[in-house]
């Protein structure tokens, strides 16, 4: 029911009051004395009103005191609001608490931290994993309480990663991904995942694949051995037997390239041999990388090899080999007859950058960001017709990652791709933490 006016009430009241006031004086020989008591008592009346509406106010008593009139009214609006104000607060509590209780049941840790890296408030899987304890760390510094050398340079964004992997420092066994969440006026969010347990299920995969492709090794040298003295007796007994002989010694060595190369991914994804870091004459290795295109090319392609000299990097010169010739029997490959290859190896500004292009068939858009997934390939046949076992760019990738370095490539079908290493140099910061980072 809205509430009502009082001012006609009270209005006809104050005449009535008046002209009875004014009857009573008089009656009494003076209507100025009645006057004036009338305005006593109503002064009186004001301020009893204004006593009880002070002790309502400062005792925070749940129900007014009783009265009618302008006071009546003044009371039910102050009641009707405080009601609303504290159906308001119970809702917003109730709110707040769903909120916390859901982000307390969330299993990864959630970290807020103020403009300074302050830790404001943080759920309750941030206490298992992170160790967080309320209320001594309310306002703490996130970076003196998550000490991993990483982790201060991560957190500034000098790192171009979205997540970093440390150990908790609760327990070293436990594996933590870490990503930061900007959000509203200057806050950031610190979202911690176990991954513990992926971890050791990746590990348990590399290991079986590089247990399975060190078994198959033997086998395989045997079936080839086998074949080729076959080969040899066939030659001089049995026409019929050599193109079958042939063909178990080609898919032969196309299964021994494809274990060779399954080994040296995992070998390099395991991390277990750190790169050999050396001072590596790019120039010169071009060479001899460009002796053995030219040979897989056989007078097919011509080549261009623009090196400057004295440009060294430090680096593993086997990987950085290994990654080289991929890129470059990748452009023999995948370039028709009488198409042109050029190698360059120049400094640029901050980095060393070798790029590797070529006239050949060129990559839609579509695949270049998935070319370096292991067994990518564009076209099936074409890569296994060349020779391909769609684990060379999974190579180049993993071998640049180890150099602090990275691919880039560019590429239009049917006109050409260029594939660009960007090494940074030596001595700059960028390349003293990559090379530290972990890979
Ligand atoms: P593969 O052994 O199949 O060549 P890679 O990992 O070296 O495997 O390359 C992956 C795929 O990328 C290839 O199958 C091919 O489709 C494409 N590719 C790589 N290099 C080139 C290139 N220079 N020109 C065109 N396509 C290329």
């Amino acid at each position: 029911m809205p509430p009502q006016n009082p001012w006609p009430g009270v209005l006809w009241r104050s005449l009535w009051l008046t002209a009875a006031a004014a009857l009573l004086g008089y009656l009494f020989g003076n209507v100025l004395l009645g006057l004036l008591l009338l305005a006593l008592a109503a002064l009186a009346w004001q301020y009893l009103h204004l006593i009880k509406l002070e002790q309502w106010l400062r005792l925070s008593r749940l129900y007014p005191p009783e009265s009618s009139g302008v006071w009546g009214s003044v009371y039910d609006d102050l009641y009707r609001h405080a009601k609303r104000q504290r159906q308001r607060r119970y809702r917003l509590a109730q709110l707040l608490r769903s909120f916390r209780e859901s982000v307390d049941a969330m299993p990864d840790a959630a970290v807020v931290l103020r403009e300074d890296d302050d830790i404001e408030w943080w759920n309750r899987a941030a206490n298992r994993l992170l160790g967080l304890r309320s209320p001594q760390d309310v306002g703490q510094r996130i970076d003196n309480l998550l000490r991993h050398p990483h982790f201060r340079a991560f957190l500034d964004g000098e790192k171009e990663q979205e997540s970093l992997t440390i150990p908790s420092p609760l327990d070293d066994e436990i594996l933590l991904e870490v990503r930061i969440i900007p959000y509203g006026n200057a806050r950031r969010l610190l979202l911690a995942r176990d991954i513990t347990r992926l971890r050791r299920l990746e590990v348990m995969r590399r290991d079986f694949v590089a247990n399975i492709t060190h078994e198959l090794r033997t086998p395989l040298t045997v079936v080839r051995g086998m074949a080729e003295t076959l080969q040899d007796i066939a030659a001089h007994e049995s026409e019929d037997l050599a193109r079958p002989l042939a063909l178990i010694d080609q898919q032969t060595r196309r299964m021994e390239s494809l274990v060779e190369d399954l080994l040296t991914l995992s070998r390099l994804e395991t991390g277990e041999q750190e790169p050999n870091l050396q001072p590596v004459d790019v120039a010169k290795l071009l060479e001899s990388v460009l002796t053995e295109a030219r040979a897989l090319s056989d007078g097919r392609h011509q080549f261009e090899l623009e090196a400057q000299e004295g440009l060294i990097i430090e680096g593993d010169k086997a990987e950085l080999r290994s990654a080289i010739s991929n890129l470059a029997s990748n452009a023999v490959r995948y370039s028709p007859d009488g198409g042109r290859i050029s190698i360059r190896w120049q400094r640029h500004g901050n980095e060393a950058r070798l790029s590797v292009a070529d006239t050949g068939i060129g990559i839609a858009p579509q695949h270049i960001p998935r070319l370096t997934e292991r067994f990518y390939r564009v076209d099936r046949g074409r890569s296994a017709r060349t020779g391909g076992t769609g684990l060379g760019l999974a190579i180049v990738k993993r071998i640049l990652h180890r150099h602090g370095a990275h691919l880039e490539i560019e590429s239009r079908q049917g006109e050409g791709s260029v594939f660009i290493c960007r090494f940074p140099i030596p001595g700059s910061k960028e390349r003293g933490e990559a090379l530290r980072r972990p890979s």
